[in-house]
């Protein structure tokens, strides 16, 4: 697999000045590589960010070859970077977004020093090499190339390195969203959360990030008279709260597709064993589909959310001394909402199934992210990465709804449809231990060349003229 792309024949041909450029040659992978490296070895652990070390990285290179850029921060030391490249104007931007900052190192846990961007065995090591200096390398030398081979345009080409993704978005997406919007409004957004995934060696499908859930929260609050620990009352706070949690937790809530999630569970199956795909057919089937549901309960936890508004009871408080009973007791639940969920109205299901008037529920307003739609997943830009990734690793695109919250959602509520892609990663390599966040995070060598290439033949057929 690791020299197989220097073989590769991709030539690509664009412009009244019919440019030449082999995207996968050696000489852009190793600059590719250089830049990548250079990222990872940047340590923009967040927090505290110091993401303008790597913000002034990129603004050097960028600048060298004649591409302007937009320095622009909340805090100076937490700087994004944005940078276009402009066309014709006839249809409007494309947005490739990354982020510079990763998540935090215990360096005594690494094999290879955190940031040293080690290469062996077909790997590179080091914090962000996943979660997603990757992309923001990409990103970048995807605006070299558009540059130096003068590519005509359809639309401008803007490429954004925001900070703060993993901790705190007000320094990043919501700076920019608050104050730059004018400097990355666009019609798409391609950005991080999906992946190519690879079994056995074998690349088998492209998993793209059309939409996410919706971060919602609220308490249980059980009342009950207190009184001494020794005379057991059934009338108990915690008795009470235990059994409201039992019943929201064990809970299948309605369950409902939207176009991502009826087309995600069509796709999964074709690629799936016989077994799994029934069990994904069955969704479809009022009949079979309770079992199927319990299956993915017990078994595929990310696949069950995806079907529904869920709940998953993670706070527990109550109780101050042993030999008292107290009068109240909590439990905070994480609730995630489906897109297009009426929370008050699902509240209401909540407590019909708690069935208990001594356990009150507090939905949680503060905090809120913005809710948006799924993106759309017949326009060209969507097609654009069918094609592209069925020309650069032969496999089948299938859209998901990601259960967890993404720096997508601010740039979906103003109207751009945005897509999630990823880097080619072996599906058995995260619970190994070396998967984003972990204390071995690496990425396949060829994962970084073929990005590249991915981006190019994705960005290309979205914006360049003549495709
Ligand atoms: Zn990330």
């Amino acid at each position: 697999m690791r020299h197989s792309i220097l073989h590769s024949t991709a030539l690509l041909v664009f412009g009244a000045f019919a440019q030449a450029q082999t995207v996968d040659s050696p000489r852009v992978n190793a600059e590719l590589l250089r830049h990548y490296q250079a990222l990872v070895r940047i340590d923009t652990t967040d927090p505290p960010g110091n993401e303008t070390k790597a913000v002034e990285y990129m603004r050097q290179v960028l600048e060298a070859e004649g591409i302007p850029v937009i320095v622009t921060a909340k805090d100076p030391a937490r700087a994004n970077l944005i940078a276009r490249i402009k066309g014709n104007g006839s249809k409007r931007p494309i947005l490739l977004l990354g982020h510079t900052d990763t998540v935090k190192v215990d360096p005594s846990k690494w094999s290879f020093p955190p940031f040293s961007a080690t290469r062996d065995g077909g790997y590179i090591y080091g914090r962000g090499t996943l979660d997603n200096k990757w992309q923001v390398a990409a990103g970048m030398m995807t605006m070299l190339l558009l540059k130096r081979g003068n590519v005509a345009l359809d639309r401008d080409v803007i490429f954004a390195a925001e900070a703060g993704e993993e901790a705190s978005t007000g320094p990043g997406i919501e700076h920019l969203v608050a104050q730059n919007w004018n400097d990355i409004d666009a019609e798409a957004c391609l950005a991080e959360s999906g992946s190519v995934v690879r079994t056995n060696g074998r690349d088998r499908y492209a998993l793209v990030q059309t939409g996410e859930k919706l971060p919602n929260g609220a308490r249980l609050v059980a009342h009950g008279p207190s009184g001494h620990g020794s005379r057991p009352m059934r009338t108990s706070a915690i008795l009470h709260l235990s059994e409201a949690v039992e019943k929201v937790a064990l809970w299948d809530p309605p369950m409902r597709f939207n176009d991502t999630t009826r087309t995600y569970f069509e796709k999964i199956a074709n690629v799936s064993s016989p077994e799994d795909a029934a069990r994904y057919k069955a969704l479809f089937d009022p009949a079979k589909s309770p079992a199927s549901r319990e299956y993915l309960a017990e078994n595929s936890p990310i696949e069950y959310s995806m079907l529904h508004t869920s709940i998953s009871p993670n706070i527990f408080q109550a109780g101050y001394q042993v030999n008292v009973i107290p009068s109240e007791a909590q439990a905070t639940l994480d609730v995630r909402a489906l897109p297009d969920e009426d929370m008050p109205a699902f509240i209401e299901l909540m407590r019909k199934v708690i069935n208990d008037p001594t356990v009150e529920i507090v939905p949680q307003t503060t905090n809120q992210r913005p809710g948006a739609a799924p993106s759309r997943i017949d326009n060209a830009a969507y097609h654009a990465l069918e094609s592209a990734y069925s020309k650069v690793y032969s496999v089948p695109t299938i859209p998901f709804m990601q259960t967890s919250a993404s720096d997508m959602a601010f740039l979906r509520a103003k109207g751009v449809q945005c897509y999630g892609i990823g880097a080619m990663t072996d599906i058995e390599d995260a619970p190994k231990g070396f998967g984003a966040h972990s204390d071995q995070e690496r990425i396949l060598v060829d994962a970084v060349y073929k990005h590249l290439q991915f981006f190019w033949e994705a960005v290309t057929a979205i914006a360049a003229s003549n495709k």
